[in-house]
């Protein structure tokens, strides 16, 4: 026995896309064999068949009707898995001998834009990475916009900022390859495991392929009007990625027009832990949007603007001038709620504009998306007609960007019908007065139409037959269906067709012929309909650029509009952003704590910090009193008027910082099997080495996995590193160490700050207010009160601490040399009740019971 034709065809094919989940097209199903069926059986929970191959065993099959095909396709490849679709690719009518087949796509997380599995306002990025050792490249496309960016890192240390690039872009897939990139690729995929990372054949990574494939996609004749020509790493990442595209689309994709090649240095850099500490995209409790700082500024109306303002705030500004353009457009919208209402209600009007132009570029647009466009661009004028008579630069930019469209708007309007169906061969689009070839068809046929619409009604007088019914199908055409309890009421000249279970189905010679008058008629308007419609969809070619370009202006002003509506709502005030060295925040608040304790129960706080005199804010108070939203409320209000907002305060004076630096509580990297202590060291490692004099640190605890001492003298050297003159950075600092208070008499820039509680009977009142002095050093020792040790321990505790504070014993605070501190104590002969008093400060007395303390009690008698 040898394999049949088909499966032999089977093969071939899939022997070239091993890697790939092969979908077959066999008539209405893509069918899936042997390996791939069994994991697609097992992965969609679809039944297992098999199939006579022409081997002594059925091949084992698995199927997906072609029309619902989309959804499990994305569910495939949001398992990981590629899927190569192959489609027959010449009319089996035609055929001689087997259906001649081909892949026409590969689907892979970067390549998937069926609607199944895009998220309207994210962006779906592919990208590619080239890393040298002192150079790398990065390119990324998005194939649903047509975005196209690149951009070269030049990296210090263990590829740290091309990590915080990657992290930045969110790539649903990277490419790369092997050999230059394993280690970086290691780091990556342990940060993100969501991430598909994509091992590609090194001649993907040529420079001269990738130069060719980046003349011919960008039209030009050299690299120079690309920017890119001394920019070797950049051409690669750009090249690989065009030709991987071309992989797994088949062809090349029109709808990416112009290479974007960002300048590294004009964002504020955000690293990983940073933008989860300050929950900017989500919350660390369960990653969800609500209560993140997207979820307050975003209250766009377009999935652009959406996705506009998710990049804002993973890239906020760092040059001054840049940052007060934004505000004052912001500003401008707020002192205008009635143009910012109306834009609000043109914008509800707007479809996925930047989506839509992409989808017309690449040929893959039906009906109704043409439609969508037509609306979009009718909202134009009104939303232009807001920013008429404004003088702002920005709205003014965007004022001049926003074409007028009024031709293309009267083509679609004259051409397309207002409801076309999802499909475009199957007529049903052209509107009548378009074409009159067209218009005479459809009237050719109008009568016998009109007379088999009248059929029915006519029959069922002639037979009696109440329950009589003209369907169609497309398989047997037009037929008449009666119930088998009436089939002896059927008349004469109808012939059987088809037997069903209860029915029976007949044509009458007369039907048959206005049948096949209507279907060849049919046949051809569609064929008719199509080529038009192909030909309207390729006359909007020329409007690209300038529709590209209103999308993008649309969905700034979206975004700009939402952080105008914020700041109104919320009653955020604008900052003042320059090149100076201060942080001034006057009562401010967290915009996202405020939000959920409800309105009017968040106590607002000052921040003041600069280089100079105020460099370094060490904070102490007892857990939950607030530290760390206080920390955390300054770096949000900086970057958010760093990202154009305004701010939740009452006045803030804002030197730019180049980056925010956070080192806050448990890391993500526990599961990889790394101690809580070794993160921690080696964030603030990451954070040392790469602050500047323009940056903001905010650090939480430091020392806190490791013994007293350790850590004490850990988080004792880097405030001492953190403020020594000509090194001053900004930095905030909270700790439960007292002992780091006396820093702010040795160094002039150092301050202590902390949160106030107050004491009521025996309950302690957490008062969120910060005091410009350290916290009261008693205040262990109190706590240890509450919780009811006695009182030889709390009085030999209290003799201890004055000691400790006045420095009489061999005090380490008296001490340069931090690791004095530890001998000194552990020469102390009072060392036992030295650690009696730690492990009665590391009770926890908001999560202990009564009956937990008293036995903690008796523990320690
Ligand atoms: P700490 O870092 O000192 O342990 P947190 O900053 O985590 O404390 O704050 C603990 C809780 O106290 C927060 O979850 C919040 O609900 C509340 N809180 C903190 N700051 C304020 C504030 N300024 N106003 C009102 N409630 C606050």
């Amino acid at each position: 026995m040898g394999l049949s034709p088909m499966m032999k065809q089977y093969f071939d094919i899939k022997e070239q896309y091993k890697d790939c989940l092969l979908m077959y097209r066999l008539g209405d199903f893509y069918e899936l064999f042997f390996d791939d069926a069994l994991i697609t059986s097992r992965e969609l929970e679809l039944t297992l068949t098999g199939r006579n191959c022409g081997l002594e065993e059925r091949a084992p099959m698995c199927g997906v009707p072609f029309h619902a095909a989309n959804s499990y396709i994305a569910k495939l490849v949001a398992k990981g898995y590629k899927v190569a679709i192959c489609e027959q690719i010449e009319d089996p009518k035609e055929a001689k001998g087997i259906v001649k087949r081909e892949v026409i796509r590969i689907i892979t997380p970067g390549t998937i834009d069926i609607d199944e599995s895009t998220n309207a306002k994210d962006n779906l990025y592919l990208a590619s990475v080239y890393i040298t050792k002192k150079t790398s490249g990065i390119a990324y496309t998005d194939i649903t916009t047509g975005e196209f960016t690149a951009l070269e890192v030049r990296d210090n240390h263990d590829n740290e900022l091309l990590i915080s690039e990657l992290v930045r872009i969110s790539p649903k897939e990277i490419i790369y390859f092997d050999e230059t990139s394993s280690d970086f690729i290691e780091t990556y995929s342990k940060t993100s495991p969501g991430t598909y990372i994509n091992t590609i054949d090194e001649s993907y990574f040529k420079y001269s392929s990738c130069e060719d494939i980046l003349l011919s996609q960008f039209e030009v004749t050299s690299l120079i009007p690309l920017d890119i020509q001394d920019k070797r790493e950049v051409t690669i990442a750009s090249g690989s990625l065009l030709l991987y595209l071309m992989e797994t689309e088949k062809h090349a994709s029109p709808q990416i027009k112009h290479l974007i090649l960002k300048e590294s240095g004009l964002n504020m850099i955000l690293d990983r832990s940073t933008m989860r500490n300050l929950e900017l995209l989500e919350t660390q409790y369960n990653q969800s949007q609500k209560g993140s700082l997207l979820d307050v500024l975003d209250k766009t109306h377009t999935a652009m603007g959406g996705r506009l303002i998710r990049r804002f705030i993973k890239e906020p500004l760092k040059d001054s001038d840049a940052i007060n353009k934004r505000l004052e457009a912001v500003e401008t919208l707020v002192d205008l709620p009635v143009n910012r209402a109306n834009i609000v209600s043109s914008l509800k009007h707007v479809y996925d504009f930047e989506r839509l132009t992409a989808r017309i570029a690449s040929m893959r647009a039906n009906g109704k998306d043409l439609i969508a466009l037509k609306t979009t661009i009718r909202e134009l004028p009104s939303i232009k007609d807001e920013l008429c008579n404004i003088d702002t630069p920005l709205l003014n930019e965007i004022y001049s960007s926003l074409d007028d469209f009024s031709e293309l708007e009267a083509l679609i309007e004259n051409s397309i019908v207002e409801e076309p169906p999802f499909t475009i061969t199957d007529g049903d689009l052209i509107k009548p007065g378009y074409s009159e070839e067209l218009d005479s068809l459809k009237l050719s046929i109008k009568d016998a139409k009109e007379w088999i619409t009248g059929l029915e009604t006519r029959e069922k007088e002639r037979t009696g037959i109440k329950n009589l019914k003209v369907g169609f199908n497309k398989v047997f055409g037009y037929y008449i269906d009666i119930s088998k309890s009436n089939l002896p009421l059927v008349p004469d000249d109808y012939i059987r067709k088809q037997t069903l279970v209860n029915n029976e189905r007949y044509i009458t010679p007369e039907l048959k012929e206005k049948e096949s008058l209507v279907l060849s008629a049919e046949a051809k308007i569609n064929n008719i309909e199509y080529e038009i419609f192909k030909e309207v969809r390729a006359s909007i070619e020329p409007y690209f650029a300038r529709l590209q370009r209103a999308s993008a202006s649309v969905a700034l002003l979206d975004v700009l509009t939402s952080l105008a509506d914020v700041a109104s709502r919320y009653g955020y005030v604008k900052p003042i952003v320059d090149d100076s060295s201060v942080i001034d925040i006057k009562e401010g608040r967290h915009p996202a704590v405020e939000q959920m304790i409800g309105e009017g129960l968040f106590v607002s706080n000052s921040t003041l910090l600069d280089t100079v005199s105020r460099s370094m804010l060490i904070i102490t108070g007892p857990n939950m009193s607030g530290k760390s939203t206080y920390m955390r409320q300054t770096a949000i209000i900086v970057l958010m008027a760093q990202i154009g907002s305004f701010v939740p305060c009452e006045h803030a004076h804002i030197g730019a910082v180049d980056r925010v630096f956070t080192r806050i509580g448990a890391s993500d990297n526990l599961s990889h099997g790394q101690s809580t202590f070794y993160i921690e060291m080696s964030e603030l490692a990451n954070i040392l080495r790469n602050a500047t004099e323009r940056s903001l640190i905010i650090l939480d605890e430091i020392g806190r996995g490791t013994s007293t001492f350790d850590g004490l003298s850990i988080a004792w050297a880097t405030i001492e590193f953190l403020s020594k003159p000509g090194n001053c950075i900004r930095t905030m600092f909270a700790t439960h160490y007292h002992e780091l208070t006396v820093l702010e008499s040795k160094y002039a820039n150092v301050k202590n700050l902390s949160v106030a509680v107050s004491e009521q009977g025996s309950d302690i009142v957490f008062l969120h207010k910060i005091s410009e002095q350290p916290a009261s050093k008693s205040y262990g020792i109190h706590v240890a009160k509450i919780a009811g040790v006695p009182s030889e321990i709390r009085k030999k505790a209290a003799s201890k601490l004055r000691e400790l504070e006045s420095g009489s014993s061999s005090s380490p605070l008296s001490s340069d040399q931090i690791s004095f501190f530890g001998q000194s104590i552990v020469a102390d002969d009072e060392n036992e009740y030295e650690e009696i008093i730690d492990e009665i400060k590391d009770i926890n007395l908001n999560n202990i019971t009564p009956m937990e303390a008293m036995l903690k009690l008796k523990e320690i008698q």
